[in-house]
């Protein structure tokens, strides 16, 4: 069973940045306000992700640390999900990979609880010192594991690559305030990302927390783009074609709040640029799919980062449309 789980857990943790991504959010189906992660070493030491969200009970934790096991479904209708997680897969995957600490106060609890597991041996529940929510800590990743250990970057890299995750779900949630630090130097952590929690229903805070992420040079030379189809809506911004990129570096894309790298997507945003644009610029943009969770399979790929829409043709027509008519209007 330790083998499989090992197998198992490398589809969705293959790399620091990947454990902080499935951290971070269940931090956010928790209903967190306020979201910390913290690193050293580029997270191969230790990750650690905070959250004020609504907290596992004692008793329950744990089953959260089993396979399989999630609170969020019932484990009969796959195509109604309205959370990041479903699989019940993170908590023990990281488990697998590493010295997985989860410590937590449920909502109303007396105190909080304390459970620590490595491989397959799960401790018992302890009582523990937490004002509200949950922390998650992971530390020694992949060290039972050299031959995974030896596929990760350089510390920097790894480091990186977490700042470009957190960005990317922060853009997504910006009601939610979250920090980055760096605590190799446990003296003196030092603060990668700071993001204060924008005011305002769901998307109101999208603007500003786009700038602070993408900077005022994307702020300034994006317009918004906002379109509807069949119950599909599209919102968020692109930029104009002078701020096209030599990369595709910035293009982010969200369907129901899960950033995506999908084929479709991104052929549909190439494809609206084509004629304003040489073959060798990229656009950059940050567009939101919001649907029907009916309407597109976000099950197609562990790592959640490939879709399957239900109507591809109408969702490929929506984006092209939508980016079309922003760049008429702005004169293209
Ligand atoms: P999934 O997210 O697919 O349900 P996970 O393995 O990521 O599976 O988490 C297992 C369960 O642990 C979740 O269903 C949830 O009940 C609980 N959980 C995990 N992280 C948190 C958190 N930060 N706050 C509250 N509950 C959490
Ligand atoms: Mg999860």
């Amino acid at each position: 069973a330790a083998a499989a789980n090992r197998i198992a857990a490398g589809e969705v943790v293959e790399r620091p940045a990947s454990a902080i991504k499935e951290l971070v959010e269940n931090a956010l189906d928790a209903g967190a306000r306020r979201i910390a992660v913290a690193y050293a070493d580029g997270g191969k030491t230790l990750i650690r992700v905070s959250d004020d969200g609504h907290g596992i009970p004692a008793e329950e934790l744990p089953l959260a640390l089993s396979r399989h096991a999630t609170s969020k479904i019932d484990g009969t209708d796959l195509t109604n999900i309205r959370s990041f997680g479903f699989r019940g897969e993170a908590l023990p995957s990281l488990g697998a990979v590493g010295r997985l600490t989860v410590t937590s106060r449920a909502a109303g609890a007396a105190e909080a609880a304390s459970i620590s597991v490595r491989g397959e041996e799960q401790g018992a529940t302890r009582p523990a010192a937490l004002a509200k929510g949950t922390v998650v800590e992971l530390a020694g990743l992949f060290t039972a594991t050299p031959a995974r250990l030896k596929f990760l970057r350089s510390d920097r890299a790894e480091a990186q690559a977490i700042g470009e995750i957190l960005r990317r779900l922060a853009m997504a949630a910006p009601g939610v305030g979250f920090t980055l630090s760096d605590v190799t130097d446990q003296g003196s952590p030092r603060e990668i990302l700071r993001l204060d929690p924008e005011p305002g229903e769901l998307f109101d805070g999208l603007p500003a927390r786009l700038r602070a992420i993408l900077g005022p040079d994307f702020a300034e030379n994006a317009l918004a783009v906002e379109a509807e189809r069949e119950g599909i809506a599209l919102g968020g911004f692109a930029a104009l074609p002078t701020f096209s990129r030599g990369a595709a570096v910035a293009q982010h894309l969200f369907v129901n709040g899960r950033p995506v790298r999908d084929k479709l997507l991104l052929g549909a945003l190439r494809a609206a640029y084509s004629d304003v644009l040489a073959r060798d610029r990229h656009p950059a943009a940050a567009l939101f799919l919001t649907c029907e969770p009916e309407a597109v399979d976000v099950n197609v790929h562990p790592a959640k980062a490939e879709v399957r829409f239900r109507d591809p043709g109408l969702v490929r027509g929506l984006v092209i449309g939508a980016l079309k008519q922003m760049l008429a209007g702005a004169g293209h």
